[in-house]
């Protein structure tokens, strides 16, 4: 917000607590024992409804004459889970309850508007950003911003603008949701007191660095994670990055090195691709797509996204690190100059790249929880040796009051918005609920595979242990573009468990959509022998991260492939492959030959593509 209309705000909010206070004062005997309110002591009272509201919470108190200070419920951490939990706990069956939530907007590096000093990333994942400006990466052309003879400033400030107003209109609609559950929100630094215990919480607020103590009925941790930042490397937020302080990059880089083959590098090497950068890739693996393997892709799909990367353009250097960084401190335009060894030190072998210019270099190595400073030893809360908190399978801490709850990102692997939004409302179940409800599993003896309720014999809860060992538990987005996603078995996890499994494939040249809009793919049908039961479901390209919750319903409902090639698909549409797979499944030496020809078919299109580009 400007400066003048945060004036125009406050003339107006003066003008509504005149009268609030009027109103109020004389129906106080008879309000509800809690009056919606957005938080007196945060920055984001934006818009007319907040000011109703959160004018109406701080004239209440001002008349009763002193702040809340003890609640049902404290919330640490208002990204995902947090969020997710306070909507929850201020929901049916929980409701009436009195709900703190404390955020640190810049404890994670998060994407902050510096004009306004608001959080953008407010209710939204870490990976709010990365999810801004891959959307705006394939909408805006930076060649065609640069062929117009826009300065390069210009065309940043063209593409982050967009991103600010993304997340700003998602960072909106949270406030807006709290407001209305009637959810106090604080920013500031929360942590245990020293002097033990786990009923009161300090605050440090953000506002102006003074201390404050609240009491808690109950405590939830949900202070999400932070990159893991490997020795060595000059991280310095202006040319060299970490997952989170990318965020903050100011200019748009021509060319871009990153380290790392998880989601987050594959995710980002492709934005800055769309955004016209030279962009290279490095990886301690000799082979991308076993790098790709490892995180839990299909060999296929990880395959389908190799070559993907590698047909944009973007540069793969296999089993290597990073040795060393010249950063000029004479010059901000200097490339960064980047030194390359072998994996685990040494030389590399001769013809391999040993020195990289580039504007900016960013390090997706891993992510760690996020729990220092929160003085959790005092409190009698452990930690595993990653750091994450340890819980229980009700998601409950080992803080000796037992009123200690954790969900999302703090808890470790698998580091995902979805299984900590999850985690947080089961957290919220446990602390609230007043019966012991278990979801009961009923399988057939020895069905390794068994689900009930998208929980298998292997996990029967939210806590990371299960959901690790789980492979029906939720399924896995990779935001690429094209996107990756998959959910349930790998036919190498299906043999593992004694399952005779097969494969139906069917590629996105297969189907009419695919021909016409995007025909780089593949889906792949997993299923077991000789039923035809589908176990897991593997796909790469155009809406792959839509496209698997179909899949995963197919799984959860134990339909088989024989069910697939009678159902009627509408046309035109990506879900006609499902049925092409089953089909596949049924006729293995048919459907070869029918990839072999849409793929000469793709192929032959592909390079009609390159040479018209290259003849432009
Ligand atoms: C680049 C990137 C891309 C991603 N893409 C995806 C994706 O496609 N799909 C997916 O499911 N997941 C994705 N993720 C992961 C997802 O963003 C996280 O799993 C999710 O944000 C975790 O939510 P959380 O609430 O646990 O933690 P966070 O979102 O990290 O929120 C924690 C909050 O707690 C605050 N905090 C920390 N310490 C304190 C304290 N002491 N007091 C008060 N507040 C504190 C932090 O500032 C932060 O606001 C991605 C992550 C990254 C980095």
């Amino acid at each position: 917000m400007n400066p003048i209309s945060n004036r125009r705000m406050v003339y107006s909010v003066a003008v509504i607590s005149t009268i609030l206070l009027a109103v109020i004062s004389s129906v106080d005997a008879f309000a509800p024992s809690r009056i919606p309110s957005v938080s007196t002591h945060g920055r984001r009272s934006t818009g007319a409804s907040t000011v109703t509201s959160s004018n109406l919470s701080l004239f209440r108190s001002l008349f009763a004459g002193r702040q809340t200070t003890e609640y049902d419920l404290v919330v640490i951490g208002a990204g995902v889970a947090g969020v997710q939990a306070a909507l929850t706990a201020a929901s049916v069956p929980y409701n009436n309850k009195n709900i703190l939530l404390v955020d640190a907007p810049r404890a994670s590096g998060m994407l902050m508007n510096e004009a306004t000093g608001e959080d953008l990333s407010l209710g939204g994942p870490t990976g709010l950003f990365s999810k801004a400006l891959r959307d705006v990466s394939k909408r805006i052309k930076v060649s065609t911003l640069r062929g117009m003879g826009l300065r390069e400033d210009s065309v940043w400030n063209e593409i982050i603008n967009n991103c600010v107003d993304l997340a700003q209109s998602n960072a909106d609609d949270i406030v807006r949701q709290l407001e209305m559950a009637g959810v106090t929100y604080v920013q500031g630094f929360a942590s245990f007191p020293d002097s033990g215990g786990t009923e009161s919480i300090l605050i440090k607020k953000d506002e102006d660095g003074s201390m404050e103590t609240v009491k808690a009925k109950r405590v939830l941790i949900a202070t999400g994670s932070q990159p893991f930042r490997p020795r060595g490397i000059p991280f310095d937020g202006r040319r060299i990055f970490d997952s989170d302080s990318i965020n903050t990059i100011s200019y748009l880089p021509k060319s871009m090195v990153i380290t790392g083959s998880g989601i987050i590098a594959v995710e980002f090497a492709k934005i800055f691709r769309n955004l016209g950068a030279d962009v290279t890739l490095i990886i301690r693996d000799l082979s991308p797509r076993n790098a790709l393997m490892k995180i839990g892709l299909d060999k296929d799909v990880a395959a389908t996204l190799v070559a993907d990367l590698v047909r944009s353009g973007i540069k793969i250097e296999r089993g290597a690190q990073v040795a060393d960084f010249e950063v000029s401190t004479l010059s901000d335009r200097a490339p960064i100059k980047i030194s390359l060894e072998a994996k685990g030190g040494g030389p590399l072998p001769r013809g391999h790249t040993t020195q990289i210019k580039a504007d900016a270099y960013l390090a997706a190595v891993g992510r760690k929880p996020n729990t220092g400073n929160l003085n959790l030893a005092a409190a009698g809360i452990e930690i595993d040796d990653y750091g994450g908190i340890l819980v229980d399978s009700r998601l409950r801490t080992t803080a000796p009051a037992g009123n200690v709850f954790a969900a999302g990102d703090v808890l470790g692997r698998p580091f995902l918005a979805s299984t900590g939004a999850a985690q947080a409302k089961a957290s919220i179940s446990s602390m609230f609920a007043t019966n012991d409800t278990q979801p009961v599993v009923e399988c057939a003896e020895g069905d390794p595979a068994c689900i009930v309720d998208g929980i298998s014999q292997a996990g029967t809860s939210f806590d990371p242990a299960s959901l690790a060992s789980n492979p029906f538990a939720f399924p896995t987005g990779v935001w690429s573009s094209p996107e990756a996603a998959y959910y349930g078995l790998s036919t190498q996890q299906a043999k593992e468990m004694g399952i005779d499994a097969g494969e139906g494939i069917a590629l996105y040249a297969e189907c009419l959509r695919g021909r016409v809009f995007s025909p780089n793919g593949l889906l792949k049908l997993v299923y077991e022998k000789p039923a035809g039961r589908i176990l897991g479901v593997h796909i790469c390209g155009d809406d792959a991260c839509e496209l698997i919750h179909y899949g995963m319903e197919l799984v959860k409902g134990r339909r088989t492939v024989l069910n697939l090639v009678d159902s009627l698909y509408s046309a035109v549409t990506y879900h006609e492959m499902y049925k092409i797979a089953a089909q596949a499944a049924l006729d293995e030496a048919g459907a070869r030959k029918r990839r072999a020809a849409a793929g000469a078919a793709l192929a032959k299109r592909n390079r009609n593509n390159r040479a018209k580009e290259s003849s432009m």
